[in-house]
């Protein structure tokens, strides 16, 4: 019997969302080898060069006390929300109040807290498909229900149709993300202002506000010059999310924030929820070094010009191979498509060839395989000729003979 499991309902159907994800870690080829020397690991956004010198730099300088009060229990340091208020105000052009930040362990911290004060029983949380893995997991584990409404095929937009159709009295959040990974898409002006007015018929429609989670981690790894737009600029209900880990390239030094912008009405009420979830879900606040340091990490940035020469060069050696693949916007990431339509059969053939990438269906991206581009250029050197003879093979080989 089910009552049996030493597991609540919610975790395992936590569990059961997760499953994709947790073989594609856990029981893959990948699991087995991913510590073996030189293999090459496109796998995640993790970093495989020598990390920024100004991180240490700041946390030898922050790490130094200043009085009596330096380690103690800290909420959101006040000098941290004036340092991201001032960054964002500068970045975003809209004028943050200090008040307004909530400091969080990443994006990860930020994106479960605000959900669980936002959502839970009976509300119905939109997110889009292909979504960052734990969107999904983060909702059911508020107690809310998924929704998941799939971007537009080619171009990768949103789809403002689906998403009004998807919209009921029950509906609590919207949740996007641009740069959406695993796309690289950035939802253009038109389309944020569309979904700003969307999102404000219903909520009046329906007698309370949606609020709209904009989860911008990426905004700073942007291609091309591109200009970021946040959503935050047309919805006042929005929920502003930032995390370092992505600029740093220092996933594991948690620091990330919420900014509620001014015209939210009654954002105190929000932040004070926010903030009173952190607490009870396990002190989520990040360390008090990581806080004091933020004005200067908020400064430093990985070489987006050599990410972007990366992001060229593998695209245009995948499309020489004859690989089809289109060009991310921004993010880390690239989303060629499987020479197979079973993506996870091509991502054990190029296992063997020591190139580990992220099966496309892990992802909701089926006939898809997803290539973090924070891999070194040495890195990059040794897998082109292991793709190129992976999809020479995939070309006039079935999968099954290819499987091994
Ligand atoms: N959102 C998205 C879209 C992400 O890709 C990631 C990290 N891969 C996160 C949130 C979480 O970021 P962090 O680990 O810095 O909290």
């Amino acid at each position: 019997m089910s009552s049996l499991s030493p597991l609540s309902p919610r975790t395992r159907a936590i569990l059961d969302i997760l499953g994709p994800f947790l073989s594609s870690i856990r029981d893959s080829t990948y699991a087995r080898r991913q510590h073996e020397p030189g293999i090459l690991d496109f796998m995640l956004g993790d970093p495989h060069e020598p990390p920024l010198p100004g991180i240490t730099e700041a946390i030898q300088r922050w790490s130094v006390p200043q009085d009596n009060h330096w380690f103690a229990y800290k909420l959101s340091e006040p000098q941290a929300q004036a340092a991201v208020a001032a960054a964002l105000r500068q970045r975003r052009g809209i004028p943050f109040a200090a008040e307004d930040i909530l400091m969080t362990t990443g994006a990860f911290g930020a994106l479960a807290n605000s959900l669980l004060a936002l959502a839970g029983e009976d509300d119905e949380v939109v997110f889009i498909s292909p979504p960052w893995f734990f969107y999904e997991a983060m909702i059911a584990a508020a107690g809310a229900t998924p929704v998941r409404v799939a971007v537009q095929p080619g171009t990768f937009d949103l789809d403002l149709e689906a998403i009004s159709a998807a919209i009921t009295p029950q509906t609590r959040v919207v949740l996007v993300n641009s740069p959406h990974n695993p796309t690289g898409k950035i939802y253009p002006p038109e389309t944020l202002e569309r979904l700003a007015k969307l999102l404000r018929e219903a909520s009046e429609r329906h007698g309370r506000p949606i609020y709209l989670i904009s989860d911008e981690s990426y905004s700073r790894i942007v291609y091309d010059g591109r200009t970021y737009h946040s959503p935050a600029a047309y919805y006042p209900y929005t929920v502003l999310i930032y995390t370092l880990g992505k600029t740093l390239l220092a996933p594991s030094q948690r620091l990330g924030y919420i900014a509620l912008p001014p015209d939210m009405p009654e954002r105190e009420q929000v932040h004070l929820a926010i903030m009173m979830r952190q607490v009870v879900g396990g002190y989520g606040f990040p360390n008090a070094v990581m806080q004091y340091a933020v004005g200067d990490l908020e400064e430093l940035s990985i070489d987006i010009d050599h990410l972007q020469r990366k992001r060229d060069r593998v695209v245009a050696a995948l499309r020489e191979m004859g690989y089809e693949v289109h060009t991310p916007e921004g993010t880390f990431y690239l989303l060629p498509r499987s020479p197979w339509a079973d993506d996870l059969a091509f991502t054990e053939l190029l296992a063997t060839h020591g190139i580990f990438v992220l099966p496309g269906a892990s992802i909701e991206v089926p006939g898809y395989f997803r290539v973090s581009l924070t891999a070194s250029d040495d890195m990059i050197d040794r897998a082109l000729p292991g793709l190129a003879a992976a999809i020479a093979h995939a070309r006039t080989h079935a999968p099954a003979a290819a499987g091994g």
